[in-house]
């Protein structure tokens, strides 16, 4: 090639990448090829300069021979022209690596490609973040920590319900089939027990907001059962139904345990004490809340008159 041809060319490559072209791509391809090392150093340059506006992945098929160059100033801007491209760069992650560790690369191109390789990875994991993830079973969006919590466990995107569900396929715990049924309380409150509906018409007849989470929860690999909750005292209350179940105590303990640590109070009742649990019930809400209770049966809450009512 002579010397005129040469610099003609070299101006052309130069051009183009200020060009904003988005029809750019057929020549540079031609120029990256150019037996001139200058002109194959400022092709890779000008596709650099046209990330976001030419075709991504038809421009890194372009660069990439081109970190493999005789001439290390070619592979220098190659690499540099690579980190432009960001995420879609992220197939040359190796072949950088490659290049950086040999040590009879030239430091400039070194540091070309250790930038460039940054560059795309972090740009690998804004857009990971930002990404909208999808539930792999009902589709909904999930939020950020419930794909983490999925992938985690599972390496698959799940909401948090379909997450405990699926965890809960895979243990087959006799805890599914007792998550599954549904009991309406006098007052509608779908709950899940028979002990469950005790608490929540007793709650009711004692003239005790409440709110109820029916959302089954595994707290550190363990099941968990629903909350109770009492808004005016900060209280929850938890029926532990099915005691004999080794995996379910351990949820208990670990749960009992997450309550005592967040200095929450808990009001526990069990499955054995089924036959009287609208006075277990109010003796242990008595003990926590101070109050006292008329028995069984009768509706009225008598409140000290210092107990704090908080608005609903
Ligand atoms: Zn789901």
């Amino acid at each position: 090639m002579n010397l005129a041809n040469e610099r003609a060319l070299a101006a052309r490559a130069k051009a183009l990448g200020e060009s904003a072209d988005i029809g750019a791509l057929p020549e540079l391809a031609a120029l990256v090829a150019s037996p001139s090392p200058l002109v194959r150093r400022l092709a890779a340059s000008a596709l650099g300069k046209l990330a976001g506006i030419v075709d991504s992945t038809a421009s890194v098929d372009l660069l990439r021979p081109l970190l493999a160059d005789a001439h290390p100033q070619v592979r220098q801007y190659a690499a540099k022209a690579l980190g432009a491209f960001g995420p879609e760069a992220a197939p040359v992650l190796a072949d950088l690596r490659d290049l950086y560790r040999n040590p009879a690369e030239k430091d400039y191109v070194k540091r070309s490609v250790a930038a460039a390789g940054k560059t795309i990875r972090e740009a690998l994991r804004i857009a990971e973040a930002s990404a909208v993830h999808r539930c792999a079973r009902c589709h909904r969006t999930v939020a950020a920590d419930e794909y983490a919590r999925a992938q985690k466990a599972f390496q698959r995107t799940y909401c948090d319900r379909c997450f405990d569900e699926v965890f809960l396929d895979r243990r087959n715990w006799e805890t599914r089939v007792e998550l599954n049924k549904t009991i309406r309380a006098a007052d509608g409150t779908v709950v899940q027990s028979e002990g469950e509906r005790i608490i929540a018409e007793e709650l009711k007849a004692l003239g005790i907001v409440y709110r109820y989470d029916n959302r089954f929860r595994i707290i550190k690999g363990y099941a968990i059962r629903p909350d109770f909750y009492l808004p005016e005292y900060d209280l929850y209350i938890e029926y532990w139904g099915m005691e004999g179940n080794l995996d379910y105590q351990i949820g208990m303990l670990e749960k009992r345990k997450l309550y005592q640590q967040a200095g929450k109070k808990l009001v526990s009742l069990y499955a054995r004490e089924k036959p009287r649990l609208r006075q277990a019930l109010r003796e242990k809400l008595a003990v926590h809340l101070r109050i006292e209770f008329a028995q069984p049966g009768a509706d009225a809450v008598k409140r000290p008159p210092d107990a704090k009512r908080v608005g609903r």
